[in-house]
């Protein structure tokens, strides 16, 4: 069902050495699993497949005949299920069935049955699709093959917990086994459905983690459009830990796999995934557009569950922006979609979503009574997210509006009821993030209702929660180097779809090769087949016409879309255009139309005193008339017909010249025609590609930034790094540039680590806004010391790298003093207006460490040194700046690792000079604590 990658590749290999029945079965197994990793590929191989078939005989090979056929159906129906054509799909899908049934070929069936599941589940036909897949199970188990079965079983798991995780895990729940030796296709399959219970339980972070070895095995395994889906549910599930770099990080793979499918659903999914992120991070506008687009995209496929999804995001988006009447407006059509698509998270999350919007229209009866109802349903169905998210709004409904209570009231208020009930339910769920606001709101709750000391605990509660954020902050940075290593494999199958795409041209090449069969004309033959627009194909056939035949006239006529009339698309006589004509096919005096009814070549001799029979007004009265259909393998596109003024004209090596001619033309137009629709869809499909290139943009910038300062971010810093140290390198190891050398001293890096002395204060004081405030004035005051070209990047909390490029070692001290001076001689002001006085640490390194032996240090061993600066500074009272420098008496051997364990030693013996502002003797002792990432990146 799903080969996997090296299989695939052996068969890839074995293709060009083979031939006769060998080489069909080749490429129909290759044809097959091309389905989704290159569709074009894929119809391709079955094309010449479908032509080799034509050579089976026998009762077995008409059988074995019949089963390729419908082999090759279903893979078309596929393509155009992909497409989004779910109608043609369907039928083709239905047409390959029969012919299966027909045959009794049970694992045909499966798979024709399986596709038509999806294609009932993009239609949003959850019925079907259960059916559909039942009976799929069914075909594969009697067809004896267990991986289908397993693969199937738990697709239909998965749709299962989409309507009823309860009754999905009372059903599913022991039916997979976590078997370490399964085909990778199953493995996938059942993580792809552990996962999306996780993730339907809320328990995101383990739903991240079973999704991401499904990822790679959907990829293993030619799954592309699985592996798209994949991608945006991982993405969706590190936007809800709040892991928003990891999320982008998967968003983008999406984007990167869908953008040159064009599939509809996957470019929807990948766009409107992408701005939900982008709605959490408070980049409403952006959303928006990308929102926009998604719902455009999935236009044809409106009655999906994607489409369902992007409608509650859009309500979501709504409610953030402040604009009641649509959010109103989309979770109604939410609820009409969930109805019908029968899927009970919506039935909630659309209640959920309008009782929110109803409060903010000032209609609190109508808002209270939509909420309770999506709490029940949320109940009925154990669906603890939406339950959770249903209590929240109903204690802001309580908080905005006075209304009646509950009546099993424990509480002070209804506010405090359901923000509690909230609060028990989160405690009760493993790694779910309970929301610092939901928190926040209760501590303001208990203080309003005078209970201060159940406002202090939940409050302290809410700090923990933060801090604990943070902390998650560094877990989603490890992820994000596993996620980059995944990226760069990613990127790597892309490759592998090129070379697929270039052994493709390759075999149209041998195609040619063989179709010239006759050797004498294949010169004209090449030439004419060369041309891919029709009119240069009409040239090149006339000239050669009239160089090897007597031909007064010549003209060719072609079928029009239909198939039922002919039209002259070029024709001369005696060196002038012919007016256009047309005829009907079934025209029982026109020749041309005759010989393409009859599949013939006709030849019309007349003698000189004659009369020329159906001769067409305004032309020569010839009387040597040869026409000939214009055929590839046993399509017909028209007929070509040449015709002399003299008698017998045409002899047999004259014919054979014609047919020839014909055959190569038929070929060329074949060829230009086809050329014409693969530029339109190339054509579309750039439209795509732009839509996509605008979002991957967006993604890309805010990526690579901090959210709250604007500054960069690590994954900036590490992507430029390395370009940068190359630069250094090369300035200090060209030999001969010595002079030079002397004469420019702007060749060195340096790395500047800024810690805000004493930063917990702030929080612990004035609260966390008041922290983010000073964290985004601290960037102002960077940017006013630095460079625009040097990179200032939030390395970390309050604590910020600087890459002062193209710099004077000697200079660093004199940058350090104004970045100290920036902080310390101006107070920072807080959201409420009072000012603060605040001081930083600065450690700083140059790189290289030793000019002459620039390679002696890592670039990363250089930013340990400055951490050790900075932890200098910070033992020795804080306020100031410190870095360390080599000596003339530095010894290379050995060098870095003295320095970490025995600082003292060698600053003692002069190896190493201690460069700082402060006055007494600097601390070299002390507990340092870790660069955190510097051993990941040494
Ligand atoms: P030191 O002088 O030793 O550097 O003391 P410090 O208090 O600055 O250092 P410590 O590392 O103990 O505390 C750093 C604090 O920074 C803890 C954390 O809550 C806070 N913090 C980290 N990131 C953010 C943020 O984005 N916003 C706010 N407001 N606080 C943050
Ligand atoms: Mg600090
Ligand atoms: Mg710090």
């Amino acid at each position: 069902m799903f080969a996997p990658d090296n299989v695939l590749a052996q068969w890839e290999a074995q293709l060009p050495e083979s031939q006769g029945n060998a080489r069909l079965l080749l490429l129909a197994e290759l044809a097959w699993h091309c389905r989704q990793r290159n569709v074009a590929r894929a119809r391709l191989l079955a094309q010449e497949a479908a032509e080799l078939v034509s050579s089976l005989t026998g009762e077995e090979g008409k059988l074995a005949a019949a089963l390729l056929a419908a082999r090759f159906t279903l893979i078309e129906a596929e393509a155009q299920w992909l497409a989004g054509k779910l109608e043609v799909g369907e039928g083709l899908a239905q047409q390959a069935l029969l012919a299966f049934e027909r045959e009794g070929n049970a694992l045909g069936c499966a798979d024709a049955h399986w596709l038509l599941a999806w294609i009932a589940n993009d239609r949003g036909d959850c019925a079907g699709s259960h059916s559909e897949l039942a009976i799929a199970s069914a075909d594969a188990r009697a067809a004896g093959d267990m991986i289908r079965a397993d693969i199937i079983d738990a697709a239909a798991a998965i749709f299962c917990v989409f309507e009823n995780l309860q009754e999905a895990t009372i059903r599913w729940g022991q039916r997979f086994t976590d078997d370490d030796g399964a085909h990778p296709a199953v493995a996938g399959w059942v993580r792809d459905y552990a996962g999306i219970t996780a993730f339907q339980g809320a328990d995101f972070g383990r739903a991240v983690a079973l999704l991401m070895l499904s990822f790679e095995a959907a990829m293993a395994t030619g799954q592309v459009r699985r592996a798209i889906t994949i991608a945006t549910n991982i993405g969706n599930g590190f936007t809800s830990l709040n892991a928003h770099d990891a999320a982008l990080e998967w968003m983008q793979r999406a984007l990167e796999l869908a953008r040159p499918t064009g599939w509809p659903m996957c470019v929807g999914l990948c766009l409107m995934q992408t701005s939900e992120t982008l709605r959490h991070l408070g980049q409403g506008a952006a959303a928006r557009e990308l929102l926009h687009e998604a719902l455009l995209a999935l236009a044809p496929l409106a009655a999906s569950r994607a489409y369902a999804v992007a409608l509650e995001y859009q309500g979501d988006l709504a409610l953030d922006l402040g604009d009641a009447q649509l959010a109103l407006d989309s979770f109604q059509q939410l609820q009409l979609r969930g109805e019908q698509l029968g899927q009970s998270d919506f039935k909630s999350s659309a209640r959920r979503g309008q009782a929110h919007a109803l409060s903010q229209l000032d209609r609190p009866h109508d808002a209270l009574a939509v909420a309770l109802s999506a709490l029940d349903m949320a109940r009925g169905t154990g669906d603890v997210g939406n339950e959770i998210a249903a209590l929240r709004v109903l204690a802001q409904i309580h908080a905005r509006h006075t209304l009646p209570g509950p009546h099993d009231m424990a509480a002070p208020n209804a506010v405090l009821h359901y923000l509690e009930a909230a609060m028990q339910l989160a405690a009760t769920i493993d790694g779910y993030p309970v929301p610092a606001a939901l928190l926040d709101a209760a501590a303001r709750e208990y203080a309003a209702a005078g209970d201060y000391r159940k406002a202090y605990e939940v409050s302290l509660q809410a700090n923990a929660v933060r801090d604990q954020t943070h902390s998650q902050e560094a877990t989603s940075r490890a992820v994000a180097m596993q996620v980059q290593y995944r990226t760069e494999r990613a990127q790597m199958d892309g490759e592998h779809h090129r070379q697929l795409a270039a052994s493709e041209a390759q075999r149209a090449q041998v195609l040619q090769r063989t179709n010239a069969t006759l050797a004498h004309l294949s010169a004209i033959g090449q030439e004419i087949t060369a041309h891919l627009d029709a009119a240069a194909v009409y040239r090149v056939l006339d000239r050669h016409v009239h160089g090897l035949l007597d031909a007064t006239h010549f003209s060719i006529f072609l079928l029009q879309p239909g198939g039922e009339q002919l039209c002259c698309a070029f024709g001369k006589e005696a060196g002038q255009d012919l007016p256009p004509t047309c005829y009907a096919l079934s025209d029982p005096h026109a020749n041309s139309a005759r010989c393409i009814r009859e599949r013939r070549e006709i030849l019309i001799e007349l003698d000189e005193d004659g009369a020329t029979p159906n001769l067409i007004p305004g032309t020569l009265p010839t009387l040597s008339l040869l026409f000939a259909p214009l055929c590839v393998g046993d399509r017909v596109l028209g007929a070509m017909t040449v015709q002399s003024l003299r008698a017998r004209a045409y002899g047999e090596r004259e014919r054979l010249v014609f047919s020839t001619l014909c055959a190569y033309g038929a070929i060329a137009l074949d060829n230009a025609s086809a050329y014409r629709e693969v530029a339109a869809t190339r054509a579309q499909l750039m439209d795509k590609n732009i839509e996509l290139e605008r979002a991957y943009h967006t993604l890309e910038e805010v990526s690579l930034t901090d959210q709250l300062t604007g500054l960069r971010n690590r994954r900036f810093f590490l992507q430029h790094v390395d370009a940068d140290v190359a630069m250094a390198l090369r300035r200090h190891e060209q030999p001969g540039l010595s002079a030079e050398r002397e004469a420019s001293p702007d060749k060195d890096l340096v790395f500047f680590m800024v810690d805000l002395d004493h930063f917990k204060e702030v929080n612990d004081r004035y609260g966390h806004a008041a922290g983010d405030a000073v964290l985004v004035q601290m960037q102002e005051r960077l940017r006013e010391v630095f460079r625009e070209s040097d990179y200032l990047v939030r390395w970390g909390g309050e604590e910020f790298l600087v890459l002062a490029r193209a710099t004077d070692r000697e200079e660093a001290k004199v940058v350090a003093e104004r970045v100290r001076r920036a902080v310390a001689h101006r107070d920072f002001v807080l959201p409420d207006g009072t000012t603060l006085s605040k001081t930083c640490s600065i450690g700083f390194a140059c790189f290289p460490f030793m000019p002459s032996q620039p390679r002696l240090l890592t670039w990363s061993q250089v930013v340990e040194l400055a951490d050790m600066g900075l932890y200098i500074a910070k033992n020795s009272g804080r306020n100031a700046w410190a870095s360390l420098y080599c000596t003339e008496t530095t010894q290379a051997d050995g060098l870095f690792r003295r320095m970490m364990q025995q600082l003292e030693q060698t600053v003692a013996s002069g190896e190493v000079r201690v460069v700082t502002n402060l006055v007494q003797p600097p601390m070299l002792r002390g507990e340092r604590r870790r660069v955190g990432l510097s051993s990941d990146l040494a």
